[in-house]
């Protein structure tokens, strides 16, 4: 009986989940025009929100969804830029990211804040008394601040306990959000599993298809041997906006039996970077395709995903015939199904599965520690999700971990050890550099005497380098010496050519000013608004430090 009972509760629980319906309100005055799904498969994670379109601009304003509190503030050069979290009284949280700047009393506390903490980037948790908000009050203006790349309001809703992440849709946004638009297939993959051919493959291959009358999708039929699985190349899009959205629900059945199904309705934060497990990412790294596998080779903990014990895989067996079928959903509603005939039958290899093997087979289950020269590599239990035979070489001065095409989950540290042959001034501007072609990439390098070590999730080609030269300034927005009467800030350039920027920090008068730092522009700006500047002559000075600690220091002199 008890089990009985939890098989019934256990769907209730997942999808039942009662969200309030009209608690919350649209956080823009203008149609809500979606450009960035929930659960859309970004670089190594899920998108965690909405995104909305904002007519190309920035500076629309942004409408608290709801009755709260403002209960967090985080202020960051990449990420979520700037950024302001709500939490409201019925448990749950909504997030506004890639703010130009916020309103009001919450723009003052903020300018104070990083006055108080001499900085920019500045991460505060609020009392409830201390920003108390209303539903429709306007809290911030969009921006593209962060890493966004274009104007638009990142919108997001959390579990405030658990920090769970949540569909917005959920909270009644289904219902202003238009979508008539049926997901559209644009690929589908047929996967061979251990040794079987699958079309005369033993490679993925890809499976042509074409649109019945009734709207739906027909392969051509799949022949195979043993075990397949399959994987699919899908998108949705909304009425009126022509940007390839994710999906929202996927399902596979199997001669009418469930067999494999997700859906993104919730996740948490650190289940988004198996989204390099979820998608193939070999073929992502070829073709930059991220084609969505409906199967686990090996299981993973992706909480979106349930199906039956196979995870996908089917094993075809002689004698039997097959109807595997796709449904795809977006989040109206809107259902695009595919229907693949499989058939077993033994065939000629035309496509062999080639395999390179070297002496260090990885485990990925195990943790794996190798050297060779004065390198060592070590590599925690599960970084890697399947097993296969890594390439590591030292030529001279460049080691080899592998290449870029096997995605890693864990940090894996590698160090160059007993580093000699240089001076100690030399090794004090040492860095572990990313070889992409000739160009160099900076890694965070920690130094311990003569041997240096990163910490990384990407393989691929590296090397010693040296950084001595200093970050440059330049590109000043005013004459020096001269009265500024209708200019609203003051900005230079920055940038490294090695290592990036690591600190730096603006004086007016001996005085500290806050410069707001724009990765994609490269400006520090800072705002006269702010009211630090004097009448008569104001003496300006900016240090900027990269990652090797190399540093320039700017100084130059106005009046007002
Ligand atoms: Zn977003």
């Amino acid at each position: 009986m008890k089990l009985l009972l939890a098989v019934f509760i256990f769907p209730i629980i997942l999808y039942g989940q009662n969200y309030p319906q009209d608690a919350f309100q649209s956080p823009l005055e203008i149609p809500l025009d979606i450009s960035g799904s929930f659960g859309e498969l970004r670089s190594n994670h899920f998108h965690s929100g909405l995104d909305f379109k904002t007519s190309g601009k920035e500076g629309l304003p942004v409408y608290a969804t709801g009755d709260g509190y403002v209960s967090r503030i985080k202020i960051s050069t990449f990420g979520y830029g700037k950024a302001i979290y709500i939490t409201h009284p019925n448990g749950f949280t909504s997030v506004y990211g890639h703010l130009q700047k916020a309103n009001g009393a919450i723009q003052d506390y903020i300018i104070k804040n990083q006055y108080k903490e001499k900085s920019f980037e500045i991460e505060l948790f609020l009392y409830p008394t201390e920003l108390p908000i209303k539903k429709g009050e306007i809290i911030a203006f969009t921006g593209n601040s962060g890493g966004s790349g274009g104007p638009h309001l990142h919108f997001e809703f959390r579990d405030t306990k658990s920090e769970q992440i949540i569909n917005p849709m959920h909270f009644g946004f289904k219902k202003i959000i238009k979508d008539e638009r049926k997901p559209i297939i644009q690929g589908v993959v047929a996967y061979p599993i251990d040794s079987t051919t699958v079309n005369n493959s033993q490679k993925p291959i890809n499976i042509s298809f074409s649109k019945q009358a009734d709207g739906s999708y027909l392969s051509i039929k799949v022949k195979t041997n043993g075990k397949i699985a399959f994987g699919i190349n899908a998108y949705d899009f909304c009425t009126n906006a022509y940007n390839k959205n994710g999906l929202y629900k996927v399902k596979t059945y199997l001669n009418g039996v469930l067999q494999y199904q997700y859906g993104f309705d919730s996740f948490a934060f650190d289940e988004s970077r198996f989204i390099n497990n979820f998608i193939d990412y070999e073929r992502f790294h070829e073709m930059g395709q991220r084609v969505q596998k409906l199967f686990q080779l090996n299981e993973y903990p992706l909480s979106i995903v349930s199906g039956n014990k196979k995870n996908g895989i089917i094993n075809v067996q002689p004698n039997s015939n097959y109807t595997y079928k796709v449904e795809i959903y977006d989040f109206h509603d809107n259902k695009v199904e595919l229907i693949i005939p499989i058939e077993f039958a033994f065939q000629e290899t035309k496509i062999k599965k080639n395999i390179q093997k070297t002496p260090y087979y990885i485990k990925a289950k195990n943790e794996s520690i190798f050297e060779k020269e004065n390198i060592s590599v070590y590599i925690p239990e599960n970084a890697f999700y399947s097993n296969f035979y890594m390439n590591f070489e030292v030529n001279k001065d460049v080691v080899t971990l592998h290449d870029d095409s096997v995605p890693v989950q864990k940090n894996i540290t590698l160090t160059f050890n007993d580093v000699f042959g240089l001076s100690e001034e030399q090794l004090s501007k040492t860095y572990i550099a990313t070889l992409d072609g000739y160009k160099l990439e900076y890694n965070k390098t920690y130094r311990k005497g003569n041997n240096f070590s990163i910490k990384t999730k990407t393989l691929g080609k590296f090397k010693l380098a040296q950084d001595s030269i200093p970050p440059r300034i330049y590109n000043v927005n005013f004459v020096e010496g001269k009265t500024l009467t209708t200019q609203k800030n003051i900005s230079v350039s920055v940038s490294d050519l090695h290592s990036d920027i690591e600190n730096y920090n603006a004086f007016l008068n001996g005085k500290w000013i806050l410069m707001e730092y724009d990765y994609k522009t490269k400006k520090l700006i800072h705002n006269l608004e702010d009211g630090i500047y004097v009448t008569g002559r104001n003496d300006l000075k900016i240090v900027v430090t990269d990652n090797l600690q190399n540093s320039t220091t700017f100084e130059s002199f106005f009046f007002k």
